[in-house]
Formats: structure tokens, C-alpha cells, sequence
């Protein structure tokens, strides 16, 4: 095995066996660790019985950005072998799926069945163990709360090898632990959610320029009764532009249409774009263009489910777009108390430090109470932003973000994160102590190691 260190101080860990080394979305950090696929329920709980002294992580799509499905030095267990759809009830819309399973999967079976997910993130290349070890959230967060929320059973293996079931009733201790619980609690082997009907693929879309928070707040609140609300906010521009953006909303048509399978996507990224490509001018220039895309102040469309809920998903492995360096997302929550001084503050740091990111999603969470004990979501505002990783200058800045979250009372999203220093999450978890009891001694991830550092013992 060899060790470098990259432009960016990345730790790099190459495996000589030549196998790809399993990276987060962000491409960074980059850990060796050995890959056990898992494939059928057999394989538990042999696999992380005899787990060895590095820890093991159940681990799905890679599709979170940092650490927390990372693990220098360890045994990743890879979950999307286990893929299978166990059981589906058409008249309750519960359906019973193996963990690994994507929500792209889940889809291709549910919507020609007049079925769609009860809350999707904005890629549904995630599987249904990811969606609940990050308890996720999407654009009806006021209206459904989290993917938790829909989640009524599912089965947790241990590394002693015991099995529980878990529901609200039953081990409701686990369950709560494990939604939300970044893997840390046990391997879901199976679980149960309820899906929403549908009669089409469309949305009733439109989208509403605005300019400033205070005309996006005021935009959350008349858009209340909506199911899905999002925006896209420039977070570039200084002056009069400051916070311009698009307030996205839409609900599913009540009109029926055909209740097709999406095609298959064709478009991969091609290439790694070397690290200048993505600079304050390019990123600039797409704000910009990006906002007078749309030509009115209103605009109105019957819109695809795919472009409304996964516009990115359109072009495979996007995320070399940023270069070998990878990228960071930042993602926070703060409560309404101080939700709008925060998002202003952190727009301006953002667009005075010239590292811009032009994914920069802004949205109000409602007040749905998560069923799990770690969640992430909390009424207020979550704005979440892409960086290109730039040496010393992009960690330097989101430091700052970090402390300047932690100041304004809100929290940092582990799904995204590969920053948080032990001092961060102690502030924006105080929960975490009592969580710990419920953590598997075997598991253990690069984010746990990170923030609490006690090998997986704790
Ligand atoms: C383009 C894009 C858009 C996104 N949009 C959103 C969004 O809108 N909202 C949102 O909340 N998130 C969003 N995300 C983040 C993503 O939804 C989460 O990180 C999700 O958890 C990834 O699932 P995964 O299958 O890739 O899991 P991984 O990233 O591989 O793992 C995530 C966590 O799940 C655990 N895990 C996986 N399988 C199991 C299992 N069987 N048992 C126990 N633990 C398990 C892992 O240990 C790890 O802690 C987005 C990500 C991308 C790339």
C-alpha cells in the first residue's frame, strides 16, 4: 500500500492490488480499505462477525460527500449486490426492499405503478440503507418531513450477531439511533417504507425570480400549502444582486398521463477538468446566465419528475467536473431565530472569499419532527453550497462557515461534511453521548474517527 500526500494535503492511500479505491461524491478524503461486496442475507452476519482491528461500514451509493461513508484502513461493506425487492402492497404502498437498493430502482418499479417515494434527495442514485443512515430530506421537507418519517420497519444486524427488528414500538431505542446514525448502529439488511401515489409523471412547475432573503422568506411563506419548494440562489453577486435567485415549487400533476419508466441516462462526464477551469469568472458567468434563464419574473411548465427532482442526474459522474481535488459541499441548518442575519452573513462571506460554487440550493425546513435521535433537518433555513477544493483557501473558508453556523445556532450536515473539528459536533449534536450507546463496537467511519476519535470502540 502507498502513501501520498496530494496538491491539497489530502491523505491519498492507493490499494496495489489495483483495485478503484471506493470514494464519497466529494472525492475527498481518500482512504484505502478493503471492500467486501455483500450480496445475499446470508453473508450477515459472517461478514462483520470477525470484523478486524480497522472497523467496518455498511457503505451504499458513495453518494455522500465527505468521510461518513469512508474508513481509512478498514473493511467497507458494499450493500448494492444487495438489491432485491422483497414485498410491495398496492393498496398500502408499503414496500420491503433490501437495503442496497437504489431509489432509481425503486422508482423503475413503483411509478408505472402509480407510486413515487415519499421524499426523495436530489440524486435517486442512493440506496435505501444511505437514505436512512442519513435520515435524508428533499423538497417537501415542510410537508413530509424526513425519509424517516415514512421508514415503518426495518431489520438491524449487529456485529455479535444478533438481529432486531426495529419499528417504532419495537426496539425503538435502535430505531431512532439507526435513522440518522451514519451506518454507526448496525447493517439494515432490509427495510419497509411507505410510498405516495401518483397518476403522472409531471409537475405542476413554476418558478419565481427573487431578490434577497427577505422576498425568499416571503415566497416560503406564501408557498406553504406546496408540496415541494426549493431555490437557487447566485451566490456570487455583491450590490444589488446580492441573494437574487429562483424559487423553484411544484406539486404532482392531478392530471393523469402515461406512468412510464425514465430512460436510462447517456451523458458521463468525460474527463477530470483541470483545477483553473472552475474560478470565479466561469462560476460568475453561470450565475448569471443561470438566473436570466429565465426571461419573466414567472414562469409556468408541466415538467418531467426528472429534471424537477434530479436535474444533475442528467449527466453521469458530474462530479469530475472538479478536478482531482474533488470538491466539498457545504451544508448548513440554522433556526428561524437567527435564520435570516445567518443565511445573509454567510452569502456575503461566501461571495467576498471569490471561491464561488454555483450549486447553491437554499430552502426552508418545516417543523415535521425526524424520528431519528442524529438528524440532521431543524426548522429554519439550509442552504447548501459546492467548492471546487483549492489548496488552503477552501478549508480556510469553510472553517470560518463552520464557526459562523455554530454562532448563529445552527448545525452542520455529516452527510456533507468532511471539515467538522470534534469541538463542532459536540455543539451541534449535544445528543451524540447518548447515541454513542446505541453505536456498534465493530463500525466505525472516517467522519466517526474524526469528530469523536476513539477508534471503533466507542
Ligand atoms: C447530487 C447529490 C444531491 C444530493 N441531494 C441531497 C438532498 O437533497 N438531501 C439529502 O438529505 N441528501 C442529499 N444528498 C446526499 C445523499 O442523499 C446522502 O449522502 C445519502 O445518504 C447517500 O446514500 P448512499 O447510498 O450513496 O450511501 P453512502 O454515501 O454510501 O453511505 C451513507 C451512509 O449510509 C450508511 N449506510 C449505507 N448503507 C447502509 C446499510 N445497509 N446499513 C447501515 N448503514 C448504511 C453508511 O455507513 C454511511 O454512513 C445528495 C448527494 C448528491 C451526490
Amino acid at each position: 500500500m502507498d502513501t501520498q500526500t496530494s496538491a491539497t494535503g489530502a491523505e491519498t492511500v492507493s490499494d496495489t492490488t489495483g483495485a478503484p479505491p471506493f470514494e464519497s461524491w466529494g472525492r475527498y478524503p481518500s482512504y484505502d480499505a478493503t471492500i467486501v461486496p455483500l450480496s445475499w442475507q446470508g453473508d450477515f452476519p459472517k461478514v462483520i462477525d470477525g470484523v478486524p482491528a480497522g472497523g467496518a461500514l455498511a457503505v451504499g451509493m458513495g453518494r455522500s460527500y465527505g468521510d461518513v461513508c469512508l474508513l481509512k484502513d478498514g473493511t467497507l461493506l458494499q450493500t448494492t449486490g444487495m438489491n432485491r425487492l422483497l414485498a410491495f402492497d398496492a393498496a398500502t404502498g408499503l414496500l420491503t426492499a433490501e437495503a442496497g437498493i437504489t431509489l432509481a430502482q425503486i422508482l423503475d418499479f413503483c411509478v408505472p405503478r402509480g407510486f413515487f417515494l415519499p421524499v426523495t434527495p436530489g440524486t435517486k442514485y442512493v440506496t435505501l440503507g444511505g437514505a436512512i443512515a442519513n435520515d435524508i430530506h428533499g423538497k417537501n421537507h415542510h410537508h413530509a418531513g424526513t425519509f424517516g418519517n415514512h421508514v415503518t420497519q426495518f431489520e438491524l444486524v449487529r456485529s455479535d450477531g444478533s438481529r432486531r427488528l426495529c419499528t417504532p414500538t419495537e426496539n425503538p431505542d435502535f430505531f431512532a439511533a439507526t435513522i440518522g446514525g451514519m451506518g454507526l448502529t448496525g447493517v439494515i439488511r432490509w427495510a419497509q417504507v411507505r410510498m405516495k401515489p401518483i397518476v403522472s409523471r409531471k409537475i405542476d412547475y413554476e418558478g419565481i425570480q427573487f431578490h434577497g432573503i427577505d422576498e425568499f422568506l416571503a415566497l416560503t411563506e406564501a408557498s406553504k400549502d406546496i408540496e415541494y419548494t426549493v431555490s437557487w440562489v447566485d451566490c456570487t453577486s455583491t450590490g444589488k444582486n446580492f441573494a437574487r435567485g429562483i424559487f423553484m415549487q411544484g406539486d404532482h400533476s392531478r392530471i393523469p398521463a402515461p406512468l412510464t419508466k425514465s430512460p436510462e441516462p447517456k451523458l458521463v462526464f468525460p474527463m477530470e477538468l483541470p483545477g483553473f477551469a472552475l474560478n470565479g469568472f466561469t462560476v460568475g458567468t453561470f450565475n448569471t446566465l443561470f438566473f436570466h434563464k429565465q426571461i419573466k419574473k414567472r414562469a409556468t411548465a408541466l415538467q418531467d419528475y426528472e429534471p424537477f427532482f434530479y436535474p444533475l442526474d442528467a449527466v453521469l459522474k458530474w462530479n469530475k467536473m472538479y478536478g482531482k481535488d474533488g470538491l466539498l459541499q457545504f451544508q448548513y441548518a440554522i433556526p428561524w431565530e437567527h435564520a435570516r442575519e445567518g443565511t445573509e452573513a454567510i452569502l456575503q462571506a461566501v461571495a467576498k472569499s471569490g471561491l464561488a460554487s454555483f450549486l447553491a440550493v437554499l430552502k426552508a425546513f418545516g417543523d415535521v419532527p425526524s424520528p431519528g435521535a442524529m438528524s440532521f433537518p431543524k426548522p429554519g433555513i439550509t442552504l447548501a453550497l459546492d467548492f471546487p477544493i483549492k489548496e488552503g483557501k477552501t478549508f480556510e473558508l469553510f472553517d470560518r462557515l463552520a464557526q459562523m453556523t455554530m454562532e448563529f445556532g445552527g448545525r452542520l450536515y455529516p452527510a456533507k461534511d468532511a471539515r467538522m473539528t470534534p469541538e463542532q459536533f459536540r455543539a451541534f449534536y449535544p445528543q451524540w453521548e447518548r447515541f454513542a450507546r446505541f453505536k456498534d463496537p465493530a463500525l466505525t467511519s472516517g467522519f466517526w474517527e474524526r469528530v469523536v476519535g476513539t477508534g471503533a470502540g466507542l
